[in-house]
């Protein structure tokens, strides 16, 4: 994969804030000043971070005031048909309102320490393919 050029030209080593060069062939950024590698990786980090956000974003599409602010009106659902719509969709996810509340909880905190362990070197981020 290609990074892109502005991008390679303001990033800096997060130990010592010196220049970098990017290794296209390797996948590997190098500090130019401590010599430090980062090396590229799409490994399980990128599907945990995914399923995150999915679950976050059926919390939220699932929430009761998401359910009343989309399609509600004083005191009764629009007769608007979009509105109405949008109700009936977060009326039939907010069944499962509280399990989404539950995995989202849980997959937060585990891409939380997910991420904090292998930016560590603690844990390695385990390679999909
Ligand atoms: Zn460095």
């Amino acid at each position: 994969m290609t990074l892109d050029p502005e991008l390679v030209q303001i990033l800096v080593c997060p130990n010592d804030r010196g220049e970098i060069d990017y290794r296209e062939d390797d996948q590997v950024i190098v500090c130019r000043t401590c010599g430090y590698r980062y090396e590229r990786q799409d490994g399980f980090m990128v599907g945990a971070i995914t399923i995150n956000t999915i679950l976050l974003a059926s919390y939220t599409f699932s929430c009761h005031s998401l359910r009343h602010l989309v399609g509600g009106r004083k005191d009764e659902v629009s007769g608007n048909a979009l509105r109405s719509g949008c109700y009936a969709a977060c009326s039939s996810l907010n069944r499962r309102h509280q399990v989404f509340a539950w995995l989202s909880l849980c997959s937060v905190g585990f891409a939380d320490i997910y991420v904090r362990l292998c930016s560590m070197g603690i844990w390695t981020d385990y390679r999909l393919l």
